[in-house]
């Protein structure tokens, strides 16, 4: 029963979630004005705003002039609710729950953005780094100097790769956005997340790059921006960060 609350609270926050992801990097209200039609600026009344109900009952078009509504809003309805209810049934009703679920929350805002934009907003990670923070002083998953040295490594670590880039290609490869990212990381899961997330980021971003290279035959170091494999690499590292290390070191014997 509680998880099937879960489910859709999550997917109320996946649906306010998405109005961030079209308002933000517009600098917009998400406040206010309500939702309305890209196509034929119709206000969206309340009853077709049921986060994934709506989309299926309208088959995916406005219900007034037909113009078809992104995948982006079921999608990231869908996949919030389904974060909630992972988080849910991992750390069940309790605080740890609600501050990781926000977590993912502006993880797949950050993600989502940098894919349609390839800019991370500050608006979202800096605020991210001080509730991170904050949040390492009541859930007793990660100590407050865990947060603290977390979120200088991944502030630190990536600055100084981006800067050993910049001086020995002269070109901009890892954005600033990338550094508060993986610092904000660092805030909510401690210093060997940030490690791990890395790694794990930099693994999966060059299977896909190469994958699009293949595909597409592009230099991919223009293609693809690099938040959107943090972002997934500390979702595992939330999960499997004890299992990675313990396997990790168990190899290493
Ligand atoms: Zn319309």
């Amino acid at each position: 029963m509680l998880n099937i609350v879960s489910i859709i609270f999550g997917a109320l926050i996946g649906s306010f979630l998405n109005v961030c992801i079209f308002r933000l990097p517009k600098e917009e209200s998400i406040i206010s004005p309500g939702s309305h039609c890209p196509h034929c600026k119709n206000q969206i009344k309340f009853y077709d705003n049921i986060p994934l109900i709506s989309y299926l009952l309208l088959r995916g078009k406005c219900r007034y002039c037909k113009g078809l509504i992104s995948t982006q809003y079921p999608l990231v309805e869908g996949i919030t609710a389904l974060s909630s209810l992972v988080l849910f049934m991992r750390f069940g009703p309790s605080l740890t729950y609600i501050i990781y679920f926000a977590f993912v929350a502006a993880l797949i805002v950050i993600t989502v953005i940098d894919l349609y934009h390839q800019i991370i907003p500050d608006v979202v990670s800096l605020p991210g780094v001080g509730v991170g923070l904050l949040a390492s002083l009541v859930i007793p998953q990660i100590t407050f100097f865990d947060s603290l040295v977390g979120t200088l490594l991944g502030g630190g670590s990536l600055f100084l790769v981006a800067t050993l880039y910049q001086w020995l290609f002269k070109r901009e490869g890892m954005g600033g956005g990338d550094v508060k990212l993986l610092a904000m990381i660092g805030a909510f899961l401690g210093w060997k997340a940030v490690i791990l997330t890395i790694l794990l980021g930099s693994l999966i971003g060059s299977i896909i790059g190469i994958i699009i290279m293949v595909l597409k035959g592009k230099d991919f170091k223009y293609a693809i921006p690099f938040g959107p494999f943090l972002s997934l690499g500390a979702v595992i590292a939330l999960f499997y960060q004890a299992e990675i290390i313990n396997w990790y070191l168990y190899l290493n014997r």
